[in-house]
């Protein structure tokens, strides 16, 4: 049993993604970094959130690998294609880890990993990169990982990026693996909410700030940016600023300008540019 468990981040680097409308003057869009978070015992280790491409999850094993644990268990916060087509890939290193997810987390799994939705989305921006084999989670019954005696508490997050998001809070280590629910200086996909859902997306925060981690990891961080508890109240900004500038703007363009002036450094403003079309639709 482990006196105390350690966590460590690895975040895979942004990789070209073959789109054909991008933002004004950009010539390519590379899909925001990922991040996936090992938590560690002395001896067993759980990984939350994989990557995309075989090539990028390759580097994800070797990482996992390197820290000498044994891989139990592997969790996805959420249902997007972009934290979880990785199982396969780490599963042939470690072939005894269980992949989990909640239900609400598994049905929308099981829609990013049918044929209509892969063909037409995830192999037009990776081509030839997407695993062969896309694993859908077992459910995740009670809500908790065990890993040494210590709890790993799945957090029910409600609509952040997508529907039926989860974070993970080790209050042994005050922790929270914020999957989408927080974003660490790259734009946000709001392309799938409403005013509504943004709500929803800044009371997700406010649960987040609840549990009082002293980290908190993104699922989409700048690589080498410091996982603290203020990208929780830096992500609720920048959905208030969203909301603002969308209430005074009345094109997509618009909306997309005024969030650059807002926020110029943030990384993938191609993301912010789908965002804006969602919400400003035909202009
Ligand atoms: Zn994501």
């Amino acid at each position: 049993m482990a006196d105390s468990l350690e966590w460590d981040v690895f975040v895979s680097a942004q990789i070209q993604a073959v789109v054909s409308d991008l933002p004004p003057g950009a010539t390519e869009m590379r899909w925001s970094p990922i991040s996936s978070t090992l938590i560690s015992g002395e001896r067993d280790a759980v990984l939350i959130d994989t990557a995309i491409t075989v090539e990028q999850n390759l580097k994800l094993a070797d990482w996992i690998a390197a820290s000498g644990k044994n891989l139990t268990t592997i969790y996805a916060t959420h249902g997007h294609g972009d934290h979880f087509f990785g199982v396969n890939t780490i599963r042939q290193r470690f072939p005894n880890a269980r992949f989990v997810a909640t239900r609400e987390v598994i049905v929308a799994m099981q829609k990013q990993a049918s044929d209509p939705v892969v063909n037409a989305y995830w192999k037009v921006r990776f081509p030839e990169q997407i695993d062969s084999t896309l694993v859908i989670a077992d459910e995740l019954k009670d809500g908790v990982i065990e890993l040494e005696g210590k709890q790993l508490i799945s957090v029910p997050l409600g609509h952040t990026d997508t529907d039926n998001t989860t974070c993970v809070h080790v209050p042994s280590i005050s922790l929270v693996v914020a999957g989408d629910g927080a974003y660490n200086d790259v734009h946000l996909h709001l392309g799938e909410s409403t005013t509504e859902t943004r709500k929803e997306w800044i009371a997700a925060l406010d649960t987040i700030e609840s549990l009082k981690p002293s980290a908190v990891v993104a699922g989409h961080k700048r690589p080498g940016a410091p996982d603290t508890p203020n990208i929780i109240e830096e992500t609720r900004k920048y959905i208030r600023d969203f909301d603002t500038a969308a209430a005074k703007t009345q094109t997509a363009l618009e909306l997309y300008r005024r969030m650059i002036e807002l926020y110029p450094e943030r990384l993938n403003p191609a993301v912010l540019w789908f965002s804006a079309q969602a919400i400003k639709p035909g202009h």
